[in-house]
């Protein structure tokens, strides 16, 4: 139709381009052994090029894969950008997958050059006999090394041999892949999400509006979270769209080291799971940081409990932004930030609402289904099977023939169980799968897991279904006590603190105490482990 506006291609060449004509002094930062490395965007954007020159001499060419085996540093960061932008498809590698659903993976994704760091490498050495579509690995590394990978070059010695003069960026149209990342599934094989070009600059966009996480140029951010977890929350594209000073932990995720980047480099958001900021808690619940300078920690992939962001608040005076999403939403999907209306609540009230996942941001849809395909009511109190739509999430997996079960009627089905409140924040019930099925009624182990973890001798909880010969199922509480209370930690205590905080019914029927909580690769609770651990487990008569 006449009088319409441009065509203009949504891709990540345009966040490319203007970060390099805004922000050329601003600096990326990345802990590299003991002390910092440090650039500015202008050097970023110089070894992106030559980057793009080096993959072309190796012959990736449009739509291939090339993977990244790398934890979060300047060099990932170039990899992020180079591969899209020369119309290529950047693959990040979950480096903590058991090494056959990484064979899997590359093999399913066809990988044909993958970039892996240098203390890494032992790690795919092993697995490489099994990668027949790899033609050739570039070894991330400070100096010298060692490895029995074939063929191999030095990044720093392909990018100081490459082409000095700026790459031939091509025009790359919005609907073309410019990223995949395989979900971490806990059933079958895991399963690719191929991200648009579009999906990507969409969601930097929602990602950066206030009401969301709010990126802006005068933050520092972090990412903890890794580059190879849904594209580290897509925080790395949305930064360098609007010239945020970046900061990247490298391999040092212990809460000491996280202390330490938070006070010297001054960041102000810093992002990761809960088991991340669990630990620094307990380190700054000891120690003395500064933290003053975060402004926000956005934080999901699991359920942040309530504790931990009354904690940060109350103890520390800084302030968790709860997030959900998925891989298959590139990722985020809501955000919990509190209407304005509630900034006169009580404070009890307010935290009991930033403890909810929060509510849809802009660009995503969402609604409840219960059993029957029937639309809940927002009442914050019926469940429901949270489905979701829009333009950065998946239509279907890659090269997945069986994913009809995942959608409905254009509707994403993320297996989450939610309620909806009448202000529309949804609160993560559980995992369909997670559930605990007790006669007929559903109980919440995320909601059991949070209480019990709120009891102050409690590091980490999980809850878990198992069978029951009257109720079919009942929770059994697995609790890691604080080292302190170690020996002095009872099952009664914990069924007491719990008791005046939930239904009846729900209480546990048995409490163990375990070492520490299973995590998968990306830092959730394992709950599989723990099932099959007390499948036989027997519960006592109550
Ligand atoms: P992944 O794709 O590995 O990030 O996993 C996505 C899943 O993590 C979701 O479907 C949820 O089950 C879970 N998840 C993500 N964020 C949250 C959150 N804030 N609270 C509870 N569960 C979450």
């Amino acid at each position: 139709m006449d009088g319409l506006m441009m065509d203009f291609p949504l891709n990540l060449n345009y966040i490319l381009q203007r970060a390099h004509k805004l922000f050329p002094r601003k600096e990326i930062a990345t802990k590299v052994g003991s002390a910092m490395h440090r650039y500015t965007y202008a050097d970023f954007y110089e070894r992106v090029n030559r980057l793009a020159h080096v993959l072309d001499s190796l012959g990736v060419g449009p739509g291939d894969r090339v993977g990244t085996f790398a934890w979060n540093t300047y060099r990932h960061l170039e990899a992020y950008f180079a591969i899209p932008c020369k119309g290529s498809v950047l693959h990040t590698l979950n480096i903590r997958l058991f090494p056959e659903q990484i064979v899997y993976i590359i093999n399913h994704a066809a990988d044909k050059v993958i970039l892996v760091d240098q203390t890494l490498l032992p790690l795919l050495e092993k697995l490489a006999g099994r990668l027949p579509t790899v033609k050739h690995y570039i070894v991330m590394a400070d100096g010298a090394y060692q490895t029995t990978l074939t063929p191999h070059s030095s990044y720093e010695q392909l990018l100081r041999d490459a082409p000095s003069g700026r790459y031939a960026w091509p025009e790359i149209p919005e609907n073309q892949a410019a990223a995949m990342c395989y979900t971490s599934g806990t059933t079958g094989n895991p399963k690719g999400v191929l991200y648009s070009h579009r999906a990507i600059v969409l969601h930097s966009f929602s990602e950066c509006m206030a009401d969301s996480v709010g990126l802006t140029e005068r933050d520092t951010v972090m990412p903890v979270v890794p580059m190879f977890h849904a594209n580290a929350w897509g925080l790395p594209f949305s930064a360098t769209m609007v010239g945020s000073r970046q900061v990247y932990p490298g391999p040092h995720l212990q809460p000491r080291d996280l202390a330490e980047l938070i006070q010297e480099e001054k960041i102000t958001v810093a992002a990761g799971v809960p088991t991340i900021w669990l630990g620094l808690y307990h380190l700054l619940e000891r120690e003395r940081y500064d933290i003053s300078s975060l402004r926000v920690m956005p934080v999901g992939g699991s359920a942040a409990p309530r504790s931990m962001i009354e904690g940060y608040q109350k103890k520390l005076g800084a302030t968790i932004l709860h997030a959900w999403g998925m891989t298959e939403m590139t990722p985020i999907g809501t955000v919990s930030q509190l209407k304005s209306h509630m900034l006169s609540w009580p404070e009890d009230e307010q935290f009991a609402i930033r403890a909810k996942q929060g509510v849809m941001v802009p660009g995503v849809e969402l609604r409840g289904v219960d059993n029957e395909g029937k639309e809940i009511p927002w009442d914050g109190q019926i469940m429901g099977e949270l489905q979701v739509r829009g333009p950065w999430i998946i239509r279907e997996y890659y090269h997945e023939p069986n994913s009809s079960a995942s959608f409905m009627d254009g509707w994403f089905r993320t297996g989450d169980v939610v309620t909806i409140d009448p202000e529309g924040y949804i609160q993560i019930v559980d995992r369909t799968k997670d559930l605990v099925k007790s006669g007929g009624e559903w109980i919440s182990t995320v909601d059991l897991e949070n209480q019990i973890m709120g009891h102050p001798k409690v590091l980490e909880a999980a809850v878990i279904a198992v069978s029951h010969p009257k109720w079919q199922e009942r929770p059994l509480a697995c609790v890691v006590p604080k080292p302190d209370f170690k020996d002095h930690l009872t099952g009664e205590e914990i069924l007491e603190y719990l008791r005046s905080r939930v239904a009846r019914w729900w209480l546990p029927d048995d409490v163990v105490f375990i070492e520490s909580v299973p995590k998968t690769s990306v830092g959730k609770f394992d709950k599989k482990v723990l099932r099959e651990r007390f499948k036989n487990h027997i519960l006592p008569d109550m």
